[in-house]
């Protein structure tokens, strides 16, 4: 298939605009009309990684970090994000990154980690503001399903679980037409007063440009008239960290226990244990540090992340336990959750796991 099909899909479940401020993520090297037969899944796009590409013959590689950061000057190999990005390119090889906006929805990275320690009732631990908009829009009353279906069709209309979502309320309408008008209603010149639907629905600001061309082609009238209302209200779906519960609370050495064993941590560096069973559980995938306020907040007995400092554990102050599982093994099973995402939606595709374990952190035990 295309690069653009798989692509487009990954970005319609992990839309780009939800990636953090620093992050890379996206299409990094290659077209989006490039053909593609198979692609490979790693944490890291590293040399090692390039290079198995090339031996199992995949044209693309998936990887959650992406391998270029901040603005490349020169290609002459001197360090490893230059040789992977020239020998993708020698070799034709696509780089993908999919990063903070796969960390960010609420069935991406941090769920896959819930779903490994066995955590139910997840929410986002830090859901973000300024996602949400709202579209005001006023139709005659024949045409209100029509635009209705329309909306909900482009994504209009999502609060949690919930789907098509709107208020109407009924009223009429005024208008006059110009001169050079031909109104669906009424004449040019004469103001017109039609009973009215006025509908009103949520949607993520990412999709607006869709959503008002669906509006305009669903809408019988000549000028649509519509009002776009920012929101302040959190969007409960996306943002950072999550946080459950354990089916059965545990004491907390099993639970240390159960951790290092689902992630296949050789190591964990923790703060001081409380003493008291765990119930709740906050984790974030990666560096979370970050979010210790929300998770001592959300009342969580634990913190799952990685990449804390010394000075950092102290933060904890008896309040919670910060558990540091190291940054790979916090997010390994992104892979596997990338595989089954796109097998699910492609079955004909092939795509496989790295083989390589790209962590760069080594333990001496
Ligand atoms: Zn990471």
């Amino acid at each position: 298939m295309k690069l653009s099909q798989l692509t487009a899909y990954l970005e319609s479940l992990a839309p780009l605009a939800y990636q953090e401020d620093y992050d890379n993520a996206g299409l990094i090297v290659g077209h989006p009309d490039q053909e593609i037969h198979q692609a490979l899944i790693s944490l890291d796009c590293i040399e090692a990684v390039v290079d198995e590409a090339i031996a199992t013959g995949c044209q693309l590689i998936i990887s959650h970090h992406p391998i270029v950061f901040k603005g490349l000057k020169k290609f002459n190999g001197k360090t490893y994000v230059e040789r992977v990005v020239e020998k993708a390119i020698r070799n034709n090889i696509a780089l993908y990154a999919i990063h903070t906006n796969l960390d960010n929805i609420h069935t991406g990275v941090n769920a896959r980690i819930c779903q490994t320690l066995g955590l139910q009732n997840c929410h986002i631990l830090s859901p973000k503001h300024g996602l949400l908009k709202k579209l005001v829009t006023y139709v005659p009353n024949a045409h209100a399903d029509r635009v209705r279906n329309a909306l909900f069709h482009a994504g209009a209309g999502n609060i949690g679980d919930y789907s098509e979502c709107s208020f109407s309320s009924a009223g009429s309408g005024t208008f006059k037409g110009g001169d050079d008008t031909s109104p669906f209603v009424g004449e040019p010149g004469e103001r017109h007063t039609e009973s009215e639907i006025k509908i009103e629905t949520v949607y993520p600001a990412n999709l607006e440009s869709k959503i008002l061309m669906a509006l305009v082609l669903a809408h019988p009238y000549e000028e649509v008239a519509y009002d776009l209302y920012n929101l302040t209200n959190q969007h409960q779906q996306i943002g950072s960290g999550m946080v459950g519960e354990l089916e059965v609370p545990m004491d907390e050495e099993r639970f240390l226990f159960l951790v290092k064993d689902r992630l296949q941590a050789q190591v964990i560096r923790h703060t001081e244990l409380r003493h008291k069973s765990v119930k709740k559980v906050a984790v974030c995938g990666g560096a979370g540090g970050f979010l210790l306020k929300q998770a001592i907040a959300a009342g969580a007995d634990f913190f799952v992340t990685a990449d804390y400092k010394y000075h950092e554990f102290f933060d904890a102050d008896g309040k919670i336990v910060i558990a540091d599982v190291g940054h790979f093994e916090s997010e390994q099973f992104t892979q596997q959750l990338l595989l089954e995402i796109i097998q699910k939606k492609f079955s004909n595709f092939a795509v496989r796991l790295t083989e390589t374990n790209t962590n760069p952190v080594k333990y001496y035990i």
